[in-house]
Formats: C-alpha cells, structure tokens, sequence
C-alpha cells in the first residue's frame, strides 16, 4: 500500500498494512489449489473481520470492481454475486 496516500485515507487503518501480508489477501501468480485458496481466504477473512475499516474497503472494492484476492472479507466470487445482487435490484426496480 502507498504511503502517499492522503492522512485520512482509510487504509491508514487497515488491518492487512503489515508486510507479507499480501500473500495472504491475493492468490499466487501460479496455480493455486483448492483447499491452499480456501484456506489463504479463510486467513484473510479472520484479518478482515477485526479490521476497523472493513465496511470501507468492501465499497472500495465493489466500487472499483478490484477482480483479485479478499477484500472487506469477501473474495472475488463473493463480490461478484454482490455486483451482480446490486445490478439486478437496480434493473428491477427501473
Ligand atoms: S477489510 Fe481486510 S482487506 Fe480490507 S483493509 Fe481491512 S484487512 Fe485489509
């Protein structure tokens, strides 16, 4: 993460800044196996889950469609039921 974000970023705050953290959060350039993925992520989401900006991380990401790793506590297939959640409410009620 950028230390040349603005002081009242939220990421200031995010439990995920320290080193090495990364390879937790987003999957390896190579293949990943099922059960290495499921349990990268479940690390994640322990992290996420006692972060103080969660809430704004997951905006963050759905925001800006952000495809890889775990954010807010939900990796990319759950972001990409929320997205489409949200794009399906919205067609709806139009
Ligand atoms: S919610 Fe998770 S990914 Fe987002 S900033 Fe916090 S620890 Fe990092």
């Amino acid at each position: 993460m950028s230390t040349l974000l603005p002081h009242t970023d939220w990421r200031h705050q995010a439990a995920c800044r320290r080193r090495g953290m990364s390879e937790i959060f987003y999957p390896p350039p190579d293949i990943e196996k099922k059960h290495d993925k499921l349990a990268r992520e479940k690390s994640a989401k322990e992290i996420c889950a006692t972060c103080p900006v969660c809430p704004e991380c997951l905006d963050h990401a759905l925001r800006y469609e952000e495809m890889q790793g775990v954010w807010g506590g939900k990796n990319e297939a759950e972001r990409k039921l929320m997205l489409l959640s949200r794009a399906t409410s919205v067609a709806v009620d139009t």
